[in-house]
C-alpha cells in the first residue's frame, strides 16, 4: 500500500498555538492544558495565569507560554520527539508515513513546521521507529 502523498500545509509552529498545548501539570504531573493565557488543570483543578511568553521556548519540548514539559513527549533514537497536541501528532505522521513530500506554494518554504523537523524525523530509514514512537504517544491522549 503506498503511502499518501503530504503537502506541506505552510503551517508555523506558532499557528498550532491556536488550541490548548498539552502540558505536565506542574503539581500533580497529570494531563494539563495551556494557552496563551493560562494552565489549567483538570485532574487537580490548578490554575495559573502568568505566562510569560517566550520566543526562544517555540520548537523544543516545553510550552512557550509556561515553560512546561510538552505532554507529548517520546524518546526516538536518542533524539525527543515532541508534539503540542493531537492535531500537531496527526501533521507529524501524515508527513513521517508520506513516501511523496511536495512543498506548498508559500513564499518561503524554509520557515513552515514541516520545513524545519529534525532530518533524524524526517530520514527513510527512521520512519518506522518515529512512526511507532507517534502512536505510542497517541495512545496517551485517550
Ligand atoms: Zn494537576
Amino acid at each position: 500500500m503506498d503511502a499518501p502523498r503530504f503537502r506541506d500545509p505552510q503551517l508555523r509552529i506558532e499557528d498550532l498555538a491556536d488550541e490548548p498545548i498539552l502540558v505536565l501539570c506542574p503539581r500533580c504531573g497529570g494531563r494539563a492544558s495551556v494557552t496563551a493565557s493560562r494552565l489549567t488543570c483538570p485532574a487537580c483543578g490548578l490554575v495559573r495565569e502568568d505566562p510569560r511568553p517566550d520566543f526562544h521556548a517555540w520548537n523544543r519540548p516545553i510550552d512557550p507560554f509556561f515553560h512546561e514539559p510538552l505532554w507529548l513527549r517520546a524518546d526516538c533514537r536518542g533524539n525527543t520527539l515532541w508534539a503540542f497536541h493531537e492535531r500537531h501528532l496527526d501533521l507529524l505522521e501524515r508527513f513521517v508515513a508520506a513516501k511523496l513530500r511536495e512543498r506548498g506554494p508559500g513564499d518561503d518554504p524554509g520557515m513552515t513546521l514541516v520545513a524545519r523537523l529534525p532530518s533524524w524525523m524526517t530520514a527513510a530509514k527512521n520512519r518506522d521507529e518515529v512512526l511507532r514512537a507517534i502512536t505510542k504517544l497517541r495512545a496517551t491522549l485517550s
